[in-house]
């Protein structure tokens, strides 16, 4: 939880310092970029459906929605539609407007963008739209009762307008901690530049600062897309071809290991395919957590791999050895696929754990440390024939 935690605060800030970067360098050199504003006012529409047609073809569709809403905001200061003016006069309901609909691109999932669920979308995002202007509406009478009621004086403008936007902050900024997804935090970073925008704290005119979003856009788009080619479904442990990856860059020194699950097959056939997958994401976790600088990836099936870089065999087989006893000791809680009928789950009543069901299994690992001039592959069997004897000896064990 804390390791997912912290994992989503480096995704987050790293993002935004990123994103930060660029945006300072934009204005260092702003004279440059207003002189080609001729040529970035039509490729920002370039870029807006190149985001939103990209963005539904990878199945990122809070993108896609993203940059539909940006291409709406900025096609109505440009062209002037019959709703612009009624548009900028009512700029706090578009602040509250924009603040929620990124607060919904921050609680949803994925999902087509032209099918049913595109459609409950644009539902969201026009209800959003709507609960913003009955707010608005009440926010008089709140205001009045906080102050006559309670007691408490604030100015008008902050319960109408700063009250929920500091609340939508807040719920976009704790999603992107707990959910460390790239997509989450490109959304924070739009809430901060739509707020600073509206509060007229941008450095650089609208045009630059969405060409430099949609860019940022594209580019989580291209990164996502390329990560989960090296990650394992399942698992969520990088996969085999990321681990081919790794041992183009590996160095001379190195420590390979292979792990394998103790008569999973046997496991399967007792507690059913779907338990087994919950087991192997269960197990797969916790090799993830190796110490020592040691590499997790999914091998294939219920065989894992792990890669110690600059490491000898000893320092490997310690942190080796720590895995394999805290999958030993781990007591695997799962839940029955199956949901129990009306009768079975009222006769049980009472005992709120009779979904839950506790089992555990041990691994075998084989580790080899790389020898003089072999190559990866050569590595890889050793500890492979390592984890044979591991399985010979009677599970459960190290080898080497
Ligand atoms: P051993 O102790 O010798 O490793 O016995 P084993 O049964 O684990 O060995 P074997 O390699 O023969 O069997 C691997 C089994 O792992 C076969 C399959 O039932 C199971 N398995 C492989 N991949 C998956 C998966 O993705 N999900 C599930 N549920 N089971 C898998
Ligand atoms: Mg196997
Ligand atoms: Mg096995």
């Amino acid at each position: 939880m804390l390791f997912q935690r912290i994992k989503g605060l480096k995704t987050l800030l790293f993002s935004l310092a990123a994103f930060v970067l660029v945006y300072i360098f934009v204005v260092k050199s702003q004279a440059f970029w207003l002189k080609q504003m001729s040529i970035i006012e039509p490729l920002l529409m370039v870029l807006l459906a190149v985001v939103i047609v990209f963005a539904s073809y990878f199945n990122r569709s809070r993108l896609a929605f993203l940059s539909l809403l940006w291409l709406f905001y900025y096609g109505s200061l440009s062209f002037s539609p019959p709703w612009s003016n009624w548009l900028v006069q009512q700029s706090d309901w578009l602040t509250i407007f924009g603040c929620s609909s990124l607060l919904i691109f921050s609680l949803i999932k994925d999902r087509g963008v032209i099918s049913i669920h595109g459609v409950y979308r644009l539902l969201f995002i026009s209800l959003a739209g709507v609960i913003a202007f009955f707010w608005l509406e009440t926010s008089e009478s709140i205001y009045a009762f906080v102050k006559v009621s309670l007691g408490i004086e604030l100015l008008q403008q902050t319960i109408r307008v700063e009250l929920p936007v500091a609340l939508c902050s807040l719920i976009i900024f704790w999603r992107a901690i707990v959910k460390a997804d790239l997509v989450i935090s490109a959304t924070f970073i739009s809430f901060l530049v739509w707020v600073l925008h509206q509060y007229q704290l941008t450095s650089l005119p609208i045009t630059l600062t969405i060409l430099l979003l949609n860019l940022y856009y594209l580019l989580v788009i291209v990164i996502d897309a390329y990560s989960l080619a090296y990650r394992d479904d399942l698992t969520g442990l990088p996969s085999r071809r990321a681990l081919n990856q790794l041992a183009l860059s590996l160095g001379r020194k190195y420590t390979v290991a292979m792990l394998d699950i103790d008569h999973f097959k046997k496991f399967n056939d007792t507690y059913g395919h779907d338990i087994g997958d919950q087991v192997l994401k269960l197990v797969a976790k916790k090799i993830g957590e190796v110490k020592g600088g040691g590499k997790a990836f999914r091998y294939g099936g219920e065989e894992f791999t792990i890669v110690f870089k600059r490491k000898n065999i000893e320092q490997a087989l310690a942190e080796l050895e720590a895995v394999r006893q805290a999958i030993q000791d781990y007591k695997i809680v799962i839940r029955h696929p199956q949901r129990k009928t009306k009768q079975q789950r009222s006769v049980k009543k009472g005992n709120k754990n009779s979904d839950f069901k506790t089992v555990s299994v041990t691994i075998s690992i084989g580790a080899a440390v790389r020898e003089n001039k072999q190559s990866f592959e050569q590595a890889l069997k050793c500890s492979d024939q390592a984890l044979y004897k591991a399985k010979k000896k009677g599970r459960n064990i190290v080898s080497f």
